[in-house]
């Protein structure tokens, strides 16, 4: 099925760097595309799963449209049955479930604030309780042919950000990157026993913070500190699962819990994340952070801080100039 390049959105999470694109144009000039990227419909708009490259290559060489493999969330789209039986790689499903997750947590979240209104106007009571099922399931269900279960190890596996972990997803199985990853966590809670801490001019100890700059050694013991917090961060995260979940199920035991619980969770996690370390700070450089008002001593942002008060253009530079 061809689709206009204009008409296709890029979701965050695919981009990444593209190298030189001039080869495939012409390639795609003289002998057209050989493989189709990959898109699905959401909420109205398509969307690219699979294949940025070609995408940019094939607007480079002049092309309107474009040959689409189309992954059929909902089942809404009229595709021929050969489209239907194509066999998605699993990191278009990743994408997919990653795309899919977002979307069921936006509307989630939507309900909640809701319900949460109803609460405040009629009092805990008159609330009604809202049925939904569970997220996972709700985008195994959209994407069709897998369980909520493979959707949660997937899930995982995204949020673990750990490229040993995604690549095995996408180039063995789902399960054996599921289980790496749950080695690897293991291994993290019981640190380094074999292992007591080495002075931290070791070359094993260059750390990069999420924007590819050096943690600098003088902040280095407290970063990882923070980042052993994850661990914490993540029960709390989990705790709001269980709540949301028997909430969803309408657990007998949970009737005095509401939303708000569940929305002062997401809350609590939002903030709890604050204590992770993401980007080594801008202005001190995590030299001699003692008296910088902007990180407040630490030498690094928060994800959020990073977000919030490093203007776009700074942020930029440095992903740039890491890369
Ligand atoms: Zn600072």
């Amino acid at each position: 099925m061809k689709i206009a390049l204009t008409d296709i959105g890029t979701p965050k999470r695919i981009r990444k760097d593209l190298g030189d694109l001039s080869k495939l144009a012409s390639s795609i000039k003289t002998k057209g595309l050989i493989n189709p990227i990959t898109v699905a419909k959401l909420d109205g708009k398509w969307v690219l799963l699979a294949g940025l490259r070609r995408m940019k290559a094939a607007q480079s060489a002049g092309l309107d449209t474009i040959e689409c493999n189309i992954m059929d969330f909902d089942r809404e789209i009229e595709v021929d049955e050969n489209m239907h039986r194509k066999d998605f790689s699993r990191a278009e499903l990743r994408t997919a479930v990653a795309l899919l997750w977002d979307d069921e947590e936006k509307k989630a979240q939507e309900r909640r604030q809701l319900a949460r209104q109803r609460e405040q106007i009629g009092g805990a009571d008159s609330a009604p309780p809202i049925g939904r099922e569970k997220t996972r399931n709700a985008v195994a269900r959209r994407i069709g042919g897998i369980s909520g279960d493979t959707v949660e190890k997937i899930k995982a596996i995204n949020d673990s950000n750990d490229p040993q972990v995604q690549k095995r997803a996408d180039t063995k199985s789902i399960d054996s990157a599921y289980k790496l990853l749950k080695a690897k966590q293991q291994q993290k809670q019981t640190p380094a026993a074999a292992s007591p801490s080495k002075p931290s001019t070791d070359k094993a100890d260059i750390i990069v913070d999420k924007t590819g700059t050096q943690v600098p050694a003088g902040i280095l013991e407290q970063w990882r500190r923070a980042e052993g917090f994850a661990a914490e961060v993540r029960r709390m995260s989990d705790l709001k699962c269980l709540v949301d979940d028997a909430l969803a199920e309408q657990d007998p035991i949970f009737v005095e819990i509401t939303n708000t619980t569940v929305a002062r969770m997401i809350d609590c996690y939002n903030d709890l994340k604050r204590v992770l370390p993401y980007a080594v700070c801008y202005t001190c450089a995590g030299h001699k952070p003692q008296r910088c008002t902007v990180c407040k001593g630490r030498g690094w942002l928060s994800e959020f801080l990073w977000h919030s008060i490093v203007p776009a253009t700074l942020r930029e530079l440095r992903e740039a100039r890491s890369k």
